[in-house]
């Protein structure tokens, strides 16, 4: 190949104007990336002759494989593949297994099959087909002037189904690169800022072929590290050192080393010591169990989420009374350590966890501001409750408070709670 580039681009009307969002592309260049594929350029066009042929003509001089999702379905708006033929040279043929899978497509579904999902089986006569699997427009593999042009479908499922059995593969086959690596650190309790003072030592440290990036996600930041080279023991070791000397800097605000998300690590965290954990939620309105729940085998560890959403909700199954809601307030640290002893000891539980807030206004402004959360997390016999102030609209509120209440969670089973 004439270099180690690729670029991406994705069709469509739909992806322009926000109404469908290019997931293609992200997924895509994760596993260019794998196979040691450099992404430089991701575009988006729309389904215009002029926008396609433009990116085409562009990322053909750049890099060495272009890959192209969208615009292959059997409606007029889709011009992707007369175009790519007309681009190419050639012209479109049925290709007969192209054909024999539409077919058995409509009559699985019990439906007559019109002309132009016949069209879809038509293809031009210079590239090499690939066929799709899971729906019924084949993809394309193209080569000119040492640059590999591969066309896929729009539709996610269909486009990985093709990555994954023929388009990898043969990619992986041509390349001969370097190893490139990652390891992962996921801190929470410290800013971006603080975080880079914090480590500015080893990030100086660091040789030119290893790279740190900071990834902050609802407050939490992932320090990733990438290392690229050629011998892949050496450069293990030495990704891991920094890995390790990071770890040792950033200190107690090191959650974890893998990269998954932290719901997995409660599962395993949880699984492994054998316990096991209990919710009530009020504001979050079940998002944690549906978090926690996200992970193969949740079940071995998290029996349940009460949603104890009404006031009615929290005296009448977790028992707190109506005399503690009105003197305390129902965002209080008072309510919150409640739900979590509460929640604990109704579902026969080693851990219960409560959840009380104001998302976006509050009810009681004179007592708590909109935004305000009390959470608490009650061990076997420890207590820690904590209270945050979430300062953006409704549903990031939610989805930074899920992320805060599992971190609880984790730092009650380790020790760490405060
Ligand atoms: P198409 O091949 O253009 O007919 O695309 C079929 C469908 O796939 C579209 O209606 C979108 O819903 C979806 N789609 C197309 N491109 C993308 C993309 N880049 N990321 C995610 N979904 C997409
Ligand atoms: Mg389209």
């Amino acid at each position: 190949m004439k270099n180690n580039k690729a670029i991406i681009i994705t069709i469509g009307d739909e992806l322009l104007i926000g109404q469908t969002i290019d997931t293609n592309s992200a997924w895509m260049a994760k596993r260019l990336n794998e196979l040691g594929i450099d992404v430089v350029r991701r575009i988006a066009v729309g389904d215009t002759k002029e926008a396609i042929v433009d990116a085409l003509d562009d990322a053909i001089a750049r890099a060495a494989v272009v890959l192209v999702t969208g615009g292959l379905g059997p409606t007029a708006d889709d011009i992707t593949k007369p175009l790519l033929c007309e681009y190419f040279g050639g012209k479109l043929v049925v290709n007969e297994v192209a054909l024999e899978n539409v077919k058995t497509l409509f009559i699985r579904r019990n439906l007559p099959m019109l002309e132009r999902n016949r069209k879809q089986a038509e293809v031009p006569d210079n590239c090499t087909v690939l066929q799709n699997s899971r729906g019924t427009a084949p993809g394309m593999w193209f080569e000119k002037n040492d640059a590999v042009v591969v066309a896929m479908p729009g539709v996610p499922h269909e486009m990985m189904g093709m990555m994954e059995k023929d388009v990898l593969p043969a990619l992986q086959s041509r390349v001969t690169t370097d190893t490139i690596l990652h390891r992962n650190i996921l801190t929470a309790g410290i800013g971006e800022s603080f975080l880079a003072e914090k480590i500015i030592a080893v990030e100086n440290a660091l040789p030119d072929y290893i790279k740190l990036a900071y990834l902050p996600s609802n407050w939490t930041v992932k320090l990733r590290l990438t290392a690229k080279g050629k011998n892949e023991l050496q450069l293990t070791q030495e990704i891991e050192q920094f890995q390790q000397l990071l770890k040792e800097t950033v200190g107690e605000y090191v959650v974890g080393t893998v990269d998954e998300p932290l719901e997995s690590t409660l599962q395993q965290d949880f699984t492994a010591q054998g316990l096991t954990l209990a919710i009530a939620e009020s504001c979050t309105g079940g998002g944690i169990g549906h978090t926690l729940t996200q992970v193969e085998g949740s079940s071995k560890f998290f029996t349940g989420s009460v949603v104890t959403y009404d006031m009615s909700v929290k005296e009448r199954i977790l028992g707190i009374t109506a005399e503690d809601i009105s003197q305390y307030g129902v965002v209080s640290e008072n309510i919150a350590i409640q739900m979590a002893q509460r929640v604990r000891d109704v579902l026969h539980t080693d851990i219960g966890f409560g959840i009380t807030g104001w998302l976006d206004k509050s009810e009681e402004p004179d007592k708590e501001p909109g935004g305000t959360v009390w959470m608490a997390v009650a061990g076997k016999d420890k207590i820690a409750s904590r209270k945050f102030v979430f300062p953006y609209d409704r549903q990031r509120n939610k989805e930074v408070a899920v992320q805060m209440a599992l971190l609880m969670i984790w730092k009650m089973i380790h020790g760490k709670a405060d």
